[in-house]
């Protein structure tokens, strides 16, 4: 067995990895980088990036529908999808190329195969020995199934979705989160039916309720189908589709079901256990530096419990390897990540939903303004309806925005330094937004909850 020594081994290298270890080399630190597939992980190959060329692509066939609307002569003449494939694979493998760039320029050494934790230094990849002072856990997670439900044939996760090579004609959907909503959006605009199975009473269910119930409304107009509390019993495949059976009784028919009830910690037989790295239903126990019950072994991304997602990885990355460097790190918490849904219309969140606000706060101690896209100049100019709902304790900082409309989650910036500062709306009221602007309806909300709205 060979052996190799660096300051820091990095165990897989998708948002929250790599991001780890761009710090740790910036800060001077020798750096192994551990990837069994392609650097930039889920969010950069089949997460994130592909997706939202999808909906780039599924935005555009919306406008040239629509084109008319504009003054311009246009005909939506159908989905090319091995154009959208070239598309969407040339945006990934654009961003690929300069990350590997950027990981080479920085002088990590990236070690290719499965690695497996061997002890609270060592990792082992194949017959070599990876050792550092410290090492972080970084291996992503997977997409879930539920009991009974076998992924195969007709029957898809996210993974495939993105890589079909034909468009649906009718699609099912297990699961009205932010996976299952944005693939939903992206097949109705390319002209699929789309029914949603969600087995809790709202679509996007981790979000305000208010939003929910305007994101279902919007999802109507649009014509896209979804049962809200009903729980999935089965599917049976046969050669064209897929007859799904709820436990209600009904049926839903399809050309195929995506898959999309949530993501799973990747952190079975790894070595993890073994090395005295305490797992809890399979997602790493960490404090709140992000270390796991071995010390010196730390864990970032999505295996750490809480909010999956790629910007929470590359600050965990960020702060993990700032604290091994002796740096001081800022910790954002979870509550305070902004969150968005990329579907039409987005969803834009930071800070606590009106119904944890009145659970911390009491609801008499709240004021909650909800500011309509319709008094918003731009939001008109580009055709989109929604609104900005912001909360604030009575004399005190504003402690969630939640938004809802196109490219709402262009705002969420702001609204995330407002709430994570704890800021008052009587000292962010005065600020001012560019007009016309999307981000004037912030502006608005703000200026309603200090008591003197403008144009609401
Ligand atoms: P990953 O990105 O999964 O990286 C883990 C890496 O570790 C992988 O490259 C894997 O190959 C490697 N690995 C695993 N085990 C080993 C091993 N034993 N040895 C060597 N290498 C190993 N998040 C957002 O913030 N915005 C979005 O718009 C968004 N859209 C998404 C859309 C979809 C369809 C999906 C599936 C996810 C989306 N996410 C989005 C979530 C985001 O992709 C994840 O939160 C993010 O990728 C997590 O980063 P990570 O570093 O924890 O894991």
């Amino acid at each position: 067995m060979s052996e190799q020594t660096f300051d820091l081994v990095v165990l897989g290298a998708g948002s929250g990895g790599y991001a780890a270890a761009l710090r740790a080399a910036q800060l001077g630190k020798s750096v192994a980088l551990i990837e069994k597939d392609k650097v930039g992980g889920t969010c950069l190959h089949v997460g994130c990036v592909p997706t939202k060329a999808l909906l780039h692509s599924a935005e555009v066939a919306d406008v040239t529908r629509e084109s008319a609307k504009y003054g311009v002569a246009g005909q939506f003449g159908g989905i090319d999808i091995a154009a959208v494939t070239a598309y969407r694979e040339g945006i990934v493998s654009g961003k690929w190329k300069g990350l590997q760039g950027l990981i080479k320029s920085r002088g990590i050494t990236t070690i290719e195969g499965t690695g497996r934790l061997v002890s609270a230094t060592t990792v082992q990849v194949g017959d070599q020995l990876v050792t550092g002072t410290n090492v972080i856990l970084a291996t992503g997670s997977y997409s879930r199934s539920l009991p009974g439900l076998e992924i195969g044939g007709r029957v898809i996760t996210s993974e495939q979705a993105l890589a079909l090579d034909f468009v649906p004609k009718k699609v099912a959907v297990l699961g009205g989160g932010v996976i299952g909503v944005e693939f939903s959006s992206v097949w109705k605009s390319w002209g699929a039916e789309v029914t949603i199975i969600e087995a809790l009473p709202h679509l996007v269910p981790n979000e305000d309720e208010s939003i929910s119930k305007h994101f279902e409304r919007a999802f109507r107009r649009r014509g896209i189908d979804f049962k809200l509390g009903v729980r999935f019993s089965g599917v049976t495949q046969h050669e064209a589709g897929v007859v799904v059976s709820l436990e209600n009784g009904e049926t839903v028919e399809a050309e195929l079901l995506l898959v999309a009830v949530g993501r799973g910690p990747l952190t079975a037989n790894l070595g993890f256990e073994e090395v005295g790295v305490q797992l809890d239903r399979g997602f790493v126990v960490v404090d709140e530096n992000l270390q796991t019950t071995v010390p010196g072994v730390y864990a970032v991304g999505d295996i750490v419990p809480g909010l999956q997602l790629a910007h929470r990885g590359f600050q965990q990355g960020i702060y993990v390897a700032e604290k091994l460097a002796g740096l001081d790190p800022i910790r954002v918490e979870d509550v305070n990540i902004p969150k968005v849904t990329y579907s039409d219309p987005e969803v834009a969140s930071v800070g606590l939903t009106q119904a944890k606000a009145e659970e911390k706060y009491g609801a008499e101690n709240l004021t909650v303004v909800e500011y309509n896209l319709a008094g918003n100049a731009k939001s008109h100019i580009i055709g989109t309806a929604g609104v900005v709902k912001a909360i604030r304790v009575n004399e005190g900082p504003v402690v969630g925005v939640h938004m809802i409309g196109a490219r709402v989650g262009e705002l969420i910036g702001e609204a995330q330094l407002v709430v994570d500062w704890d800021a008052y709306p009587e000292d962010i009221a005065p600020y001012i937004h560019a007009h016309p602007t999307q981000n004037e309806a912030l502006g608005e909300a703000f200026l309603a909850l200090a008591g003197k709205p403008l144009h609401g």
